[in-house]
């Protein structure tokens, strides 16, 4: 695996592009992989598939004629999926443009603009720092234009036709653990899983994080109910313990064989509940869909200090916990396996067990006093709705953590299935009520929320 991430980690990778065909490239030469492509300006539920981007090389250059500023030294240097430039400016008029970390000044931070036409450049603050004033000669060569979204699946069928889903993200560029881990782990576990009986069918997806699964969704709407389990895979090579992230519905089949095999590991370990922030899990797990699929991971996404930065390199992983990782996934497929036949065996259905959690869920909130807090419904449940083409989400990614606003946005979203009342989503997220009461006014607004 280690090997493998040495491979994938230079790579230029975006939502679209060389990258992503790259990549998919490096792993077919170790497992066989199914690829899909879908052009920009298709339709995905709320989304568009975008442009694709591609870059050649970025740079910003000094009076004196110095390169001080290289996409060619590192990949992150350039904002993602930044249009094409090329001018000359003061330094005043290039600050803007520019990001840097001041508290962890040695490191370059990582910042994308997929849906809004922008560009910059991402340096270290004591680079920034030694920038004089004067002119800059700034120039980003690459395309974005129509082309094509690009995902990979690997399907490996079992003796029933119930399925597994593993799903990483194959859009970051040079970042180890987030996620050149997550690909190297699924490569690995498909190698493991091809050579051994299996009685349900698993299905690996290499997809553009966000964007790809809910294209994939999209495309696959008439197929998801034969899904009975799934993971999402990220963060899964660096020293910090395993952390499970339960699916939605906290007790599908999933979630009690990751729970089972981590407490028979022996070892310190975490598990959450789903909060409606992290990877592809927000999608799976939007209320239209609800899927069983939970996120296994060591340290979850912004709670490493390397997080989205250059620091994030191959000295964050290491083989040790790569293994532990991979050994770990392999153990839960079989227990996913024996959760599922003893529920069969059972005469219990999935459909039964999300109906018992769902009495369950309304049992704990008819249990206290009467709660007359208003209940909304989600009008977009299928996937997160685009917030940015509605002024609702920050224009540039990647930093640590959204704000407090779209948080309460996220977990309205994904929780007004008309079950959970306002005071119920507030308890389970900690969010300020009249925060949350404001936010849900703001996407009755927007059309997005009703009351019902
Ligand atoms: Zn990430």
């Amino acid at each position: 695996m280690l090997e493998l991430i040495k491979r994938l980690y230079p790579i230029c990778r975006s939502i679209t592009g060389g990258g992503v065909r790259q990549t998919l490239d490096i792993l077919e030469s170790h497992i066989a992989i199914e690829r899909h492509e879908i052009a920009s300006g298709t339709p995905v539920f709320d989304w568009t598939i975008p442009d694709e981007w591609n870059l050649s090389r970025a740079w910003i250059k000094d009076s004196a004629g110095n390169v001080v500023v290289d996409t060619a030294v590192h990949n992150l240097h350039v904002v993602n999926y930044s249009e094409p430039q090329h001018a000359t400016m003061s330094l005043e008029a290039l600050s803007s443009h520019l990001h840097s970390l001041p508290a962890t000044p040695d490191w370059i931070p990582y910042r994308t603009t997929y849906y809004k036409r922008d560009w910059g450049f991402c340096l270290t603050d004591r680079q920034r720092k030694s920038l004089r004033p004067g002119m800059y000669e700034v120039v980003i060569d690459a395309t974005l234009a129509p082309g094509h979204l690009t995902w990979g699946e690997c399907y490996l069928p079992g003796e029933s036709d119930r399925e597994v889903l593993l799903s990483t993200h194959v859009c970051h560029p040079s970042l180890a653990n987030d996620n050149c881990s997550g690909m190297a782990l699924l490569t690995f576990l498909a190698k493991h899983l091809r050579d051994r009986r299996r009685r349900l069918s698993y299905r690996l997806l290499f997809i553009p994080g966000t964007i790809g699964s809910i294209a994939w969704l999209a495309r696959n709407e008439a197929r998801v109910g034969r899904i009975d389990a799934g993971l999402v895979a990220s963060c899964v090579g660096d020293r910090g313990n395993l952390t499970y992230k339960r699916s939605r519905r906290g007790n599908a089949p999933v979630d009690r064989a990751v729970e089972r095999v981590l407490q028979a590991s022996g070892r310190s370990h975490r598990i959450v509940d789903f909060v409606p922030y992290g990877y592809d899990e927000r999608q799976y797990c939007s209320p239209g869909f609800n899927l069983p699929v939970g996120c296994l991971m060591r340290t979850p996404n912004g709670e490493y200090p390397e997080y989205h930065t250059s620091a994030d390199d191959q000295s964050l992983v290491s083989a040790e916990h790569l293994a532990d990782s991979l050994q770990t996934y392999a153990e839960v497929c079989v227990a996913i396996e024996e959760e599922i036949s003893r529920d069969a065996g059972d005469g219990r259905s999935a459909t039964l067990l999300q109906t018992r959690s769902h009495q369950a869920d309304r049992a704990t909130q008819t249990t206290g006093a009467r709660d007359d807090s208003p209940r909304y419904v989600n009008t977009q449940p299928k996937c997160e709705p685009q917030l940015g083409k509605r002024g609702l989400y920050r224009a540039t990614g990647g930093s640590n953590h959204p704000g407090a606003t779209q948080m309460a946005m996220l977990w309205l979203l994904n929780f007004s299935d008309g079950d959970h009342s306002l005071s119920h989503i507030g308890e389970k997220s900690g969010i300020d009520p009249i925060l949350l009461t404001h936010t849900a006014d703001l996407l009755v607004e927007h059309g997005l929320l009703v009351r019902v």
